[in-house]
Formats: C-alpha cells, structure tokens, sequence
C-alpha cells in the first residue's frame, strides 16, 4: 500500500513529498515561493503570511495589490546591523514578492566605477532589483554622498559561460 504522507504542521493535509514552486495572493499581490516538502499549501501560505507581517509589513504599503516598498525606512532600521537576521528575511520575502530578484537578465543594478555591483546583498546571493522605481529610490538614498561615481544599469541579455565557450578545451 501506498503511504500517505500527512503535512508535519497541521497533520491534516496531504502533502506530495516533493518540493515545488507555489504561489497564492495576499493583500492582492500574487506572491511565489518555493515550497518544501512535507508542508501543504495552507501551511506554507500561512507560515509565509506570518513571516511577512513579522519582518516586512512596517517596509511595505500594499495599494491595489502594488506593494511599495519604504526604502528610507529601510535604510535607517538595517544601518546599524543590528537586524540582520531580519534583513536576510526581508530580502528573501521581497523576492517572494517579485521585487528583488538573483536573476539579473531584465532588471537593474546600481554600479560603480570598477565596476562594483552596490546593489543589496543577501547572504547566500547578490540581488537585482526587478523595478526601476525601486533602484532609483535606493540608490538616491544610500549613495546620494558618495564621492565615487555610480550609476544604474539595466541589463538586457545575460549569457551563460556554458553558452559562450562551445568547444571547451580541457
Ligand atoms: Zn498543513
């Protein structure tokens, strides 16, 4: 017989055993997740809402389901490092939200003379903002004293190493 496998939280739900993409909306914004195995959709989608209200609803007003993102808030509560920990998970909920991205083929990045990526950074990856709005906003408050030269890029194509080099040679 086949077993079934119950999701570990509520104990109700089936669940697949697989991870896999999910996605719901909250407040209107459609919002995609990875899902791990062993928690149902309700669970992941509740666990998900709780961390939002916890780490980034005082960053965020939702209008018609278009979030806009404090960024001066932003600034002055993470200046110190004191709320890293927090950071990293409203890094991680506002890519969840489609407005930070690791991807960075269609999406803008602040750059430096060097060049030098000064866009945000989560610990496991570098982060590409995915709204001009949001770039434009960040850069004018946290490098509006540098006195370096920066400027934002949007990038168009993106080409993988495997796709450039065709006949590697070992
Ligand atoms: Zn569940």
């Amino acid at each position: 017989m086949e077993k079934v496998d119950l999701c570990y939280k509520c104990k109700k739900n089936k669940v697949s055993g697989k991870g896999a993409d999910f996605s719901f909306v909250h407040l209107g914004m459609q919002i995609k997740i990875f899902k791990w195995s062993g928690l149902c959709n309700e669970c992941a989608k509740a666990e998900w809402i709780e961390g939002f209200e916890r780490d980034a609803k005082e960053f965020i007003e939702v209008v018609d389901g278009k979030p806009k993102v404090n960024w001066q808030r932003y600034r002055e509560h993470f200046n110190t490092g004191e709320f890293y920990g927090q950071r990293e998970r409203l890094h991680s909920l506002l890519k969840d939200m489609g407005i930070l991205s690791y991807e960075a083929k269609g999406n803008w990045e602040i750059v430096a003379d060097g060049p030098i990526g000064l866009n945000p950074r989560s610990e496991v990856s570098y982060l590409y903002f995915t709204r001009q709005e949001d770039v434009m906003e960040f850069a004018n408050l946290k490098y509006c004293n540098t006195l370096y030269p920066w400027e934002i890029r949007h990038i168009d194509e993106v080409i993988p190493r495997k796709e450039v080099i065709k006949n590697p040679v070992y």
